[in-house]
């Protein structure tokens, strides 16, 4: 069998594992990067939604819960999930950092991590969205916020001169987002790290406390072959990296795949008397900041996401599409505690499995946020609102909102809940009984496998953790390889950009504007 060295091997080329592909490769490592989704460069995509999202999303977009009440997004190529973003920047919330040192003694240097937060905005070109591409049912929802005594915020986002064409969730087909599969990806290999796409990690060959190698599957061709290297990173994501290590027979103390939390998400549909043309633009504007309880996104999905999502059921679902001109969304997002688990799959080959149950306290936080976007919606003028229920409910007035508690008794009840911030399933902690890697990224009783990716969380952010998970990738390249980040990332895409244009170091890039290439 075919055997590929180096000395670093990382697995999963999203939010976590380019970023420490790119660290250890430029401090002069021989570092290998494996991903099992193919890799699309933007010439390669399309804004045909169902042929990209079976290409680019885990299980073709259909990975679910076992209660197949809830939907389950991850992404499947070069870039992972941060190809299918929509941009939306945060840095970590301090209430969470204060909650994991307290509770779970995860106690992340907050110097360290803001200095990775700031590498992270320059290399991404994080900066507040342009107006000019902002959907035209931003102005409406602005009003409707500030009419319920709300502030609208505008969202960061990591763009480089985006034309809001409003494909942002099928990957950007004019290179305009600055994912891992644009930035920290390609600089890495400026630094000589090797990338292979379609190969997928099967299994974990592991000795006693040393993993031996890694036993993985070309996709394209089906050939088996073995990867050796030093060091072992897991970067797969939460959901796969414990899924790989319960395939590899690695259970820690009965600890790998347990607290699992979620960003989850409901989202509420509205429809104008007048075409708003929503489309028209980027899909997440602004948002209405309601921590601790939850956060609001506007949201305008391309029709068949959007479709997917809205609720109503056959001729009035089909009939209710031909309004989609009228139409637009908000999404409520609620954090969960870490009650979910990931389960080793009953058959050989099949995905993990994964079970989770909202509680009535977060159903409640997710009744009071979409409540809250109907009252938007009525606020900026819409005279017929659609929240997210399985047993149809029409809002016209405020009065009608009074049916929604009954509505909110059972995750069942609700349509298009599911979540596409994943967190934990190896969290992070400094007791082997009730954790998986300890404070250095390393899985308890192995001296050379590490996990760096958002299944180390011990809960879930409450807002959109990229730029997170990211920083931590940042913040671990210490603690795994004693390799200290430089103060600015001078080398990637956006910095030559800057350089080229002479703009000031925290000026945001805008190439270009105007017609998007066909
Ligand atoms: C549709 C969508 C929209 C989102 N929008 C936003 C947003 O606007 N802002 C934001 O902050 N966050 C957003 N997120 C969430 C964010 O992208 C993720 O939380 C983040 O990318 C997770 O980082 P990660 O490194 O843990 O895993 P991922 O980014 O999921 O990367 C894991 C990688 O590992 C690969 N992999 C898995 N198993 C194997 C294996 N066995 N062998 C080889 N490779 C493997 C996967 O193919 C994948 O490429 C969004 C997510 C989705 C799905
Ligand atoms: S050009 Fe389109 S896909 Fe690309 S970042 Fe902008 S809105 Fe998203």
């Amino acid at each position: 069998m075919k055997t590929i060295r180096a000395e670093y091997v990382i697995v999963g080329t999203g939010a976590a594992g380019p970023v420490l592909a790119y660290h250890l490769a430029r401090a002069g490592k021989d570092v290998l990067m494996l991903e099992r989704g193919p890799h699309l460069t933007p010439e390669k995509l399309s804004q045909r939604e169902t042929e990209m999202v079976g290409r680019l999303f885990k299980d073709g977009g259909a990975q679910m819960n076992t209660a197949c009440d809830m939907f389950l997004l991850q992404g499947n190529g070069v870039g992972g999930s941060t190809a299918l973003t929509n941009g939306v920047c945060f840095h970590f919330p301090d209430a969470v950092l204060d909650r994991w040192a307290t509770e779970f003694k995860v106690d992340l240097d907050r110097d360290r991590i803001a200095a990775a937060q700031r590498r992270v905005d320059s290399v991404l070109n994080v900066h507040e969205l342009e107006r000019d591409v902002f959907n035209p049912a931003t102005p409406l929802l602005e009003n409707g916020i500030r009419a319920i005594g709300r502030e609208p915020l505008h969202f960061r986002k990591n763009f480089l001169d985006c034309v809001g064409c409003g494909y942002c969730t099928v990957g950007c087909k004019y290179g305009r987002k600055m994912h891992s599969g644009m930035t920290w990806v390609p600089m890495a290999m400026q630094h000589g790290a090797r990338l292979m796409a379609m190969t997928e990690v099967n299994k974990i060959d592991a000795g006693g406390a040393t993993v031996r190698g890694l036993k993985c599957r070309d996709l394209d061709s089906g050939e088996k072959f073995r990867v050796e290297a030093d060091r072992y990173i897991l970067s797969c994501g939460a959901i796969n990296t414990p899924g790989v290590l319960l395939r590899s027979g690695i259970k820690g103390e009965d600890t790998v795949g347990k607290w699992v939390s979620f960003n989850v998400g409901s989202i509420c549909f509205a429809e104008f008397p007048e075409p708003i043309d929503a489309f028209d633009g980027d899909q997440m504007c602004v948002w209405v900041n309601a921590l601790p309880d939850y956060v609001l996104e506007q949201l305008h999905n391309p029709p068949a996401s959007f479709a997917l999502t809205m609720p109503l059921w056959h001729r009035e679902h089909y009939d209710q599409l031909d309004r989609y001109r009228y139409m637009t969304s908000i999404g409520a997002l609620v954090a969960t505690d870490p009650r979910g688990q990931i389960h080793h799959p009953p058959i050989p080959g099949w995905h993990e499995e994964i079970t989770f149950k909202a509680s009535a306290g977060e159903l409640d936080r997710m009744r009071r946020g979409i409540e809250e976007s109907a009252r938007i919606f009525l606020a900026a003028g819409a005279t017929k609102v659609f929240p997210p229920c399985a047993e149809t409910l029409l809002i016209r007035s405020e009065d009608d909102l009074k049916h929604l508690p009954s509505r909110f008794r059972m995750q069942k009840q609700l349509t298009g809940f599911g979540s596409s911030h994943p967190h934990g399933g190896c969290r992070m902690g400094v007791d082997a009984k009730t954790s998986v890697v300890d404070p250095e990224f390393r899985v308890w009783g192995f001296d050379n496998l590490h996990v760096c990716d958002a299944s180390v969380f011990p809960t879930s952010l409450a807002v959109n953790p990229q730029v997170p998970i990211m920083a931590l990738a940042d913040y671990a390249v210490h603690a795994i390889a004693g390799i200290e980040p430089p103060a600015t990332v001078e080398d990637g895409p956006v910095a030559e950009a800057r350089r080229r244009l002479g703009l000031a170091p925290d000026e945001p890039v805008l190439l270009s504007s105007g017609v998007p290439p066909t």
